[in-house]
């Protein structure tokens, strides 16, 4: 089955709107979207009177050069989250169709899916953490329309290697849309899954910047996908999902000065990573800290409510994961600052 056929009939058979900015591209005087003729008071040259492109090609393209894929096998929107949600709403039917997720993994996947009415098959991670690609491909029903896997994984941290997305996405083929969610992949140490994008058209691939491009507030994110997905989705997407101001904020981000920046700070995460986890493994209460691949640590505490108490009283706050299977034990603590971190291990010390 094509990856086209996999999708909801009645998708692939939309009309979509068309919004007023698709139609008037080369016009001088644009009257035909009931916007304001003004700029609205300091509007910093931003042009906010008038709706976005749905799609600015300027980002689409930087985007696309920043992944290396065409522009046509990127689609940008608010986030990761909204490219998982449009996923699940063009594949999946409700009452009818599954996704597969592994947990303990990102809750959004499974959050989308229940909205849509769609089922969710869990296959859980192994007891280390890994991927276990034979459990998933036997798993995979003919309902099985979108198939995630979260490498690096949240809230474990844990990469998945590319010989696992490889066989996932060989015996995925034909059958469902392998969905490779990388939004830590600039912090790991293998390259992302979107170099087999032109081998495997049931390949899908998140990026977002809002990690390692620290504009979570921008709300920017990515699909990588054949032309073929892209091009349908883009008929679901929402009119104009990108404010101008996040798109300029998106572009100063990605400009060169941006990017060697952004490459600093990843550096600064990675160093990080890796004192911060010898120093906590050497701290007494602390059971273990999970190799990861991200920026964040999960780790494991002989007292754990209690850890999080002391924390929070001394005003950090770190995520309580002690709801995901296997993480009863378990904080997830995000890397921040060297002196963010440094008092983060003072708290932590102090109680032991
Ligand atoms: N995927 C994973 C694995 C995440 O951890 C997150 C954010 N917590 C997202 C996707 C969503 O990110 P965003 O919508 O900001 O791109």
């Amino acid at each position: 089955m094509s990856v086209l056929e996999l999708a909801r009939a009645e998708i692939r058979a939309l009309v979509p709107y068309s919004s007023a900015r698709m139609e008037a591209a080369g016009g001088q005087l644009l009257l035909n979207a009931n916007e304001s003729a003004w700029a609205p008071f300091g509007d910093a040259g931003l042009d906010c009177h008038r709706y976005p492109d749905p799609q600015p090609a300027a980002l689409v393209e930087r985007l696309a050069a920043l992944y290396g894929v065409r522009r046509e096998q990127l689609l940008v929107g608010r986030g990761s989250d909204e490219a998982i949600d449009l996923l699940v709403r063009a594949f999946c039917r409700a009452g009818k169709d599954a996704i597969l997720v592994q947990p303990p993994t990102f809750g959004m996947y499974a959050v989308c899916a229940r909205v849509q009415d769609a089922a969710v098959v869990e296959v859980p991670l192994s007891v280390d953490f890994t991927v276990d690609a034979g459990a998933v491909l036997a798993a995979v029903t003919p309902a099985v329309k979108l198939v995630f896997v979260c490498a690096p994984n949240n809230p474990t941290g844990a990469g998945v290697s590319p010989e696992t997305i490889e066989r996932l996405a060989r015996g995925l083929a034909g059958r469902a849309l392998l969905v490779v969610d990388e939004a830590y992949a600039e912090f790991a140490e293998d390259a992302g899954a979107a170099a087999l994008l032109d081998r495997y058209e049931h390949l899908a691939v998140l990026r977002t910047l809002s990690k390692a491009w620290a504009l979570a507030g921008a709300r920017i994110g990515c699909l990588l996908a054949h032309a073929d997905v892209i091009a349908l989705l883009r008929r679901i997407l929402p009119p104009y999902p990108l404010p101008r101001p996040c798109v300029a904020a998106a572009m100063e981000a990605l400009s060169p000065q941006g990017q060697a920046a952004a490459h600093e700070r990843i550096e600064v995460v990675c160093t990080e990573r890796t004192q911060m986890t010898s120093a906590l493994r050497r701290l007494p209460g602390v059971r273990a800290v999970l190799p990861s691949q991200a920026n964040f640590l999960a780790v494991r505490f002989d007292d754990v409510g209690a850890v999080y108490r002391r924390l929070f009283d001394a005003g950090i706050v770190v995520r309580d994961v002690r709801r995901y299977p296997g993480l009863g034990d378990a904080l997830r603590i995000t890397l921040g600052t060297p002196e963010e971190n440094a008092r983060v291990l003072a708290v932590l010390g102090e109680g032991a």
